[in-house]
C-alpha cells in the first residue's frame, strides 16, 4: 500500500467515530431533557453493571447472587427499551450507531482488515487512478471482439493471424492469465499498434478490473507522465513520486506522442529502470513499432522495453471506422 493511504483511511474512521459519539451524546441529552425517567433507568443499569464484576470477585458471593444481579440488569434493559419504544424512539436510540457493525468503525476485525477498509482503499485508488470518470463506461463485457475482421488485413499481408484471431489471443491472455495471476506475475505489457486498434479500450478494461479487485492502477498519458516527472524532479513532489513508483500498475498511454527532449528521454529511462528493478508492473501502449522505439528513444530505453515487456501487436481496420460502417449499414436496412 502507498504510504499515506493507511493513515488517510484510519483518520476517516476516527472522524466517523467522533461524529457518531457526538450524535449519541445529543440523543442522550434529548432523552434527558424530555424523558428523564428513561435516563434514570439507564443510570441504574450503569451502576449495577459496575457492581457485577466486583460481586463476582468477592469470596462470599454465591452463584445465585450473581444470577440475581444479572437478571436485574437484564430486566432494567428491557424496561428501558420498552420505555424508549413507547415514546416513539427506536430501541437503538441510546446506543452508538456503527456504520459498519462488523468492525465497529475501526477498519479491523482482530488483525484482519474489514471489508469496509478495502472498499475505502478502492475508493482512494479510483481517486488517484486518473480514471474515475472514464471507467464507468469501460469493462470487458463491452469489449466487442466481433468488431475485428476475421480475414487477413490487406495492410498487413505478412500477419500470421487475422485481426480477430490476433485480438482473441490477446484478450484470452489478459482475461485468463494476466488478471487472475496479477499479484504473482511480474509481466510488463507493451501494446503496439496504430490508432483505433483497441489498445486504449483494452487498457481501460484492465484498469477497471484491477481497481475493482483492490489494486492501485495509475493511468497517465505519456505527455502527462513527463510533466509529472518534471514536477517530481524540480519540485521534489514526494507523494507523486511514491504514487508513480509504487502503484501496482502504471499505465502509460500513447508513448511516443509526448514531446521528446533530452530531459524526457533521461527521466523516462530512469523511471523505467527504477520500476523494473523494484519489480513494479507497467502497461505501455504506443503507436510506435519496435524499430521506431529505437529511433525515438535511446538504445538503453528501447532495449529495456523490448527485453522486459511482453510485446503485443494490435492491428485491424480502424475500429472507429468499423463501428461507423456498421452503424451506416444498420441505418440503411
Ligand atoms: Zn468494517
Amino acid at each position: 500500500m502507498i504510504s499515506g493511504y493507511q493513515s488517510e483511511i484510519l483518520k476517516e474512521y476516527e472522524e466517523i467515530r467522533s461524529i457518531e459519539n457526538k450524535n449519541l451524546k445529543e440523543r442522550i441529552k434529548e432523552i434527558k431533557d424530555k424523558h428523564p425517567e428513561i435516563m434514570e433507568i439507564d443510570d441504574e443499569i450503569k451502576k449495577l453493571s459496575v457492581k457485577l464484576p466486583l460481586l463476582i470477585l468477592k469470596s462470599t458471593t454465591t452463584e445465585e447472587d450473581v444470577e440475581k444481579l444479572r437478571d436485574k440488569i437484564f430486566d432494567l434493559r428491557a424496561k428501558k427499551l420498552e420505555a424508549l419504544v413507547s415514546k416513539g424512539y427506536s430501541p437503538e436510540y441510546l446506543t452508538i450507531h456503527y456504520r459498519c457493525k462488523k468492525c465497529s468503525d475501526t477498519g479491523y476485525i482482530g488483525t484482519k482488515r474489514c471489508e469496509c477498509f478495502k472498499d475505502k482503499l478502492i475508493k482512494l485508488h479510483y481517486k488517484d487512478s486518473n480514471l474515475q470518470s472514464i471507467l464507468s463506461k469501460y469493462n470487458f463485457n463491452d469489449f466487442d471482439l466481433s468488431l475485428f475482421p476475421n480475414k487477413t488485413d490487406p495492410s498487413y499481408p505478412t500477419q500470421k493471424f487475422t485481426p480477430f484471431e490476433n485480438m482473441q489471443r490477446i484478450y484470452d491472455f489478459i482475461v485468463s492469465q494476466y488478471i487472475p495471476n496479477f499479484n504473482r506475475t511480474d509481466v510488463n505489457l507493451l501494446f503496439s499498434g496504430a490508432a483505433g486498434t483497441g489498445k486504449t479500450f483494452l487498457s481501460y478494461c484492465i484498469a477497471k478490473e484491477l481497481l475493482d479487485r483492490g489494486y492501485l492502477v495509475v493511468y497517465k498519458t505519456a505527455d502527462e507522465l513527463i510533466r509529472i516527472l518534471a514536477d517530481i524532479r524540480f519540485n521534489k513532489n514526494q507523494n507523486l513520486d511514491d504514487l508513480i513508483t509504487n502503484c501496482d500498475l502504471l499505465i502509460i498511454d500513447d508513448l511516443g506522442s509526448e514531446q521528446i527532449t533530452e530531459f524526457s528521454k533521461t527521466e523516462f529511462f530512469n523511471l523505467l529502470n527504477k520500476k523494473l528493478l523494484l519489480g513494479k508492473k507497467m502497461l505501455i501502449s504506443t503507436n510506435l513499432v519496435a524499430d521506431d522505439l529505437d529511433d525515438r528513444y535511446d538504445r538503453r530505453t528501447s532495449s529495456r522495453l523490448i527485453g522486459n515487456f511482453k510485446f503485443m501487436r494490435f492491428y485491424t481496420y480502424d475500429l472507429r471506422i468499423e463501428k461507423k460502417r456498421r452503424l451506416n449499414m444498420r441505418n440503411r436496412k
